[in-house]
């Protein structure tokens, strides 16, 4: 049977092979994260078997949940929100990749913690914050020379990349600048050898800018909606931005 969501899935890979092409790069290059906040395990659960191997979530407490349920194995899971030092620990355990690391504190929380639980390999990116969004997640790029410098000497985490969340506009568009600038530091970090994996990842792109972010190196990009449908926000997290 066909569902909405093997629909969605095959839409957005076939998207993905499409702009790939277009910006003449191997879709091989292109890793998708399906993101399933807000999503019950069982609609992970189908996800999987239609084929996507990587699932994002972006609250640890709520991923926790649905790992367990789930299985570790049975997916590569990546941690894409912003993650509070108090849910550091937890987050060791249950991801593969963060994409959020966005402090020096973080980044020595997490590398004290993966020695103390014998995490040997955290693969984590740095999410950098070129729009100068006081109230938001990100480093400076001011700050990042700092992070990267003790990055590289970290035994457990690996530096593999770079994400961006540029600020939410309707024009797609408006996005573009925020990649390619994020680009450029990416190659300006490779060229001083500051990634573990060498020429390190660009996560950036999301369901309605996906396409441009590969048009613009994308090697992962981050698609919640355009898979799974909109999100049901619930009243708890309402209340809890209120606050
Ligand atoms: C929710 C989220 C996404 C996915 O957003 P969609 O618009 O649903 O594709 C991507 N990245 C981050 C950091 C997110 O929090």
């Amino acid at each position: 049977m066909q569902t909405a969501l093997t629909k969605n899935l095959a839409d957005v890979f076939e998207r993905i092979r499409q702009s790939a092409k277009r910006a003449g790069r191997k879709s091989s290059e292109i890793k998708l994260v399906a993101v399933s906040k807000t999503h019950p395990a069982e609609t992970l659960r189908e996800a999987i078997s239609a084929g996507a191997n990587i699932l994002g979530e972006n609250k640890v407490q709520e991923a926790e949940g649905k790992i367990t349920e789930i299985g570790r194995g049975a997916a590569e899971w990546h941690l894409i929100g912003h993650l509070q030092s108090n849910k550091a620990r937890k987050a060791v355990q249950l991801f593969e990749v963060i994409h959020s690391v966005d402090s020096l504190e973080l980044a020595e929380r997490l590398e004290r913690i993966c020695l103390e639980e014998g995490r040997e390999n955290l693969s984590v990116f740095v999410h950098v914050d070129l729009a100068g969004e006081a109230t938001k997640a990100g480093i400076a790029e001011n700050d990042l020379a700092s992070l990267v410098e003790f990055l590289k000497e970290c035994k457990c985490l690996k530096f593999d990349g770079l994400m961006i969340l540029p600020p939410y506009s309707d024009n797609t568009e408006d996005a573009r600048p925020y990649f390619i600038s994020l680009r450029e530091i990416r190659d300006n970090l490779a060229s001083q050898n500051a990634f573990s994996n060498g020429t390190g990842e660009l996560s950036m792109g999301m369901s309605h800018d996906f396409e441009i972010a590969i048009e613009e190196g994308a090697t992962i990009v981050r698609v919640g909606t355009a898979i799974f449908g909109e999100r049901v926000h619930r009243l708890t997290r309402i209340s809890a931005d209120k606050s």
